[in-house]
């Protein structure tokens, strides 16, 4: 006589697609986080289904170990794993890799018991009252609805989401802050113990072990009731979601670019609607699909026009760089040593920008023409003279500088080409000799006890100048800056991004946006060589409006995001014929649909990287056609060999 056992199917993180069939003789419901035999290891995985069979058809299953104390992966969060797995076209089971942050968490070790939270409120401005107003009531009514808070550097954006983390605490429920560098952000953390009288959870992926496996356990249990982190914190299995807000949401680095690959800031949309609770996107320069989605009526934007108290925002002017003397080596015009010195006399701080790390972007043979590129990717080596070493930015390979060059053979002829921040560094040395300096650079900057110390010395006005790439640019809140100069703020400008004039308007005003923050006021200066360029005029007169519906136009004519849809295919192998000729087959299978075209394949701008070689294709959809389905049956009509790599990108941010 056959009895019946419990199977269940256990969804592995790992890249599969499909959970695995285990059997249990415990009680285990759907969730529910188990540990189970898989080939020689055990791993942790989550029950996705469960089901009765036969005793008889049982006895080659495998039994589960164990069950973690834990409350279940809630089936809002399930939910939301299969939807990001069909957007993104990424197996479901490396989407729940992402979840399962910290197996360690698991096992059950410290209980974890929550700090109570008390508020000290700011009086609030009317704007900000009645945007913090909308949210707190959105919380209440634990309603899905997406909030844009839109307002210039300074006019207290942080302190209005604020508003709505007392709300959500009030109500028994967690909020999540994403932020785009949260190891950028001591100052954010040091605002909040101000405000609540106790540290957020943080969550990156430098978490050391033990507080990664602590904060894991405390979010799932619900113990944390604050938590601010980078976009990987947006699959963590929080127990009681109630309030969203993503920071500076126009922001590249929410896009993740490796492993399942997502844009953070559509995820966490799609995450409120299924948890029913309010999101804010939160930005000086929302994105044009933040926009667009305002216009449409889908967002609800709440907008606060000026800067807080009596600050007012710098002025801004451009420096043409097309006229003038220009000495050799010298980057800094004499406009802007003029400013500086004025600046310096007051006692005033400087931040001199320029988004480019090491000392000069490339090394040139001025005897031959010779450059030293990367010998495993289709890039230059990056001059460092701090270590007098070469460096590629992509794949991280290094050397030292030869003496010789390597093609004409000659002594001493390579030399330095264009300006990177130690190239500046040296040159304000040798122009303010008295003025203390600071680099700051995710070089100079490797640890958090390293950017603590730095920001303390430029708060207790201990420097005179920073020379900062972008790590600078963010966030931060220096009383004492009151003038920015941008060294070359065309850089950004060219290449083949569809967003790189949105990006270099939004990283010219964030930089700029560090001037004059409190009663002094602040100004910024320009370096350009391009004056007439949309993005400059549009930074120079505050005019937003203009440069946007500008480049909304461009991408309506030629049916861009976010008026139409793009996803590209990477497709890399480490043979460089093999790759072409499967790229060729690729082609011969290409999908034809009347609202979709697809383009390539092309080599990739970067077209080797890391020893791979690199080829890409663009798909464009009309906005009412999803491509991937029809991604899919492309990728299932061709046989991809295993050596080769196909990486799908729904949404791409990076073209290279
Ligand atoms: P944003 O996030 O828009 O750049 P912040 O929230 O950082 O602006 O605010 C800029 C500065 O103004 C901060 O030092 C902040 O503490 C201060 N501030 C903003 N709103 C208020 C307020 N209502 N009362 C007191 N200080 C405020
Ligand atoms: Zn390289």
């Amino acid at each position: 006589m056959s009895t019946t056992v419990t199977m269940i199917k256990v969804l592995l993180p790992k890249p599969f697609l499909e959970p695995f069939d285990y059997k249990a003789a415990i009680k285990v419901c759907v969730g529910d986080y188990v540990l189970v035999p898989f080939g020689r290891q055990t791993l942790w995985g989550v029950v996705w289904a469960v089901d009765t069979i036969s005793t008889l058809q049982a006895d080659k299953i495998k039994s589960i170990i164990s069950v973690a104390s834990l409350p279940p992966l809630s089936k809002t969060m399930r939910d939301f794993l299969e939807w990001t797995s069909h957007y993104t076209l990424a197996p479901l089971g490396s989407v729940l890799k992402m979840v399962l942050a910290s197996p360690e968490a698991l096992v059950k070790e410290e209980v974890v018991s929550m700090s109570p939270m008390t508020f000290h409120p700011h009086t609030l401005s009317p704007e900000q009252k009645a945007a913090g107003m909308a949210f707190q009531d959105a919380i209440r009514k634990q309603s899905f609805k997406t909030f844009v808070l839109e307002g210039v550097t300074g006019s207290g954006k942080t302190e209005v989401y604020f508003e709505g983390i007392k709300e959500a605490y009030d109500q028994g429920k967690q909020s999540l802050i994403l932020v785009p560098e949260i190891s950028l952000s001591t100052q954010w953390v040091d605002r909040f113990k101000d405000r609540f009288a106790v540290t957020p959870t943080l969550w990156h992926s430098d978490l050391p072990l033990a507080q990664r496996r602590k904060a894991w356990r405390s979010i799932a249990e619900g113990a944390a009731s604050v938590i601010v982190g980078a976009r990987s914190a947006l699959f963590l299995p929080y127990k009681n979601l109630g309030y969203m807000v993503v920071d500076e949401e126009h922001d590249h680095s929410y896009k993740q670019e490796t492993g399942v690959i997502y844009q953070g800031r559509d995820l966490a949309v799609m995450r409120a609607y299924m948890e029913k609770c309010p999101l804010v996107l939160s930005s000086a320069t929302p994105s044009l699909e933040t926009l667009h989605n305002i216009e449409t009526g889908k967002y609800e934007r709440w907008h606060l026009p000026n800067r807080h108290g009596v600050s007012v925002m710098p002025t801004v002017a451009l420096i043409d760089m097309r006229h003038g003397k220009k000495t050799q080596g010298q980057w800094i015009s004499k406009a802007l040593q003029d400013a500086i010195t004025e600046t310096f006399s007051r006692q005033e701080q400087v931040l001199l920008f320029l988004n480019r790390r090491g000392y000069a972007p490339l090394l040139i043979c001025h005897g031959c023409g010779h450059h030293m590129d990367c010998p495993n990717c289709s890039t230059w080596l990056v001059y460092h003279k701090s270590t007098s070493r070469l460096q590629c930015h992509h794949c991280n390979y290094q050397r030292p500088v030869p003496k010789q060059c390597p093609q004409c053979l000659e002594m001493e002829t390579l030399s330095p080409c264009g300006p990177g921040v130690e190239r500046i560094e040296e040159e304000v040395t040798q122009l303010f000799p008295k003025a203390r300096l600071l680099v700051m650079t995710s070089d100079t900057l490797s640890s958090p006890k390293k950017l603590k110390e730095s920001i303390g010395k430029i708060e207790n006005q201990e420097v005179d100048i920073i020379v900062g790439t972008q790590v600078m640019a963010k966030g931060h809140h220096f009383p004492y800056l009151t003038l920015v100069g941008v060294i070359d703020g065309d850089l950004g400008l060219s290449g083949g991004d569809l967003r790189a004039a949105e990006k270099t308007y939004q990283l010219l005003y964030q930089v700029g946006g560090r001037a004059g923050r409190t009663h002094l006021t602040g100004r910024v200066l320009i370096q350009t060589h391009c004056p007439d360029h949309p993005v400059m005029q549009a930074i120079k007169h505050y005019d937003q409006a203009s440069f946007l519906s500008l480049e909304a136009e461009s991408r309506r004519t030629l049916d861009l995001p976010p008026f139409g849809k793009l996803a590209a295919l990477i497709v890399a192998g480490k043979d460089p014929i093999a790759t072409e000729k499967f790229v060729q087959t690729m082609a011969s299978h290409i999908p034809h649909h009347t609202d979709l075209e697809i383009l390539g394949p092309s080599p990739a701008p970067i077209h080797q990287l890391n020893q791979w070689h690199r080829w890409r294709f663009l798909v464009k959809a009309k906005k009412n056609l999803s491509p991937q389905k029809v991604i899919k049956q492309w990728l299932q009509a061709v046989n991809i060999p295993s050596t080769m790599k196909v990486a799908v990108d729904i949404d791409p941010y990076s073209f290279f």
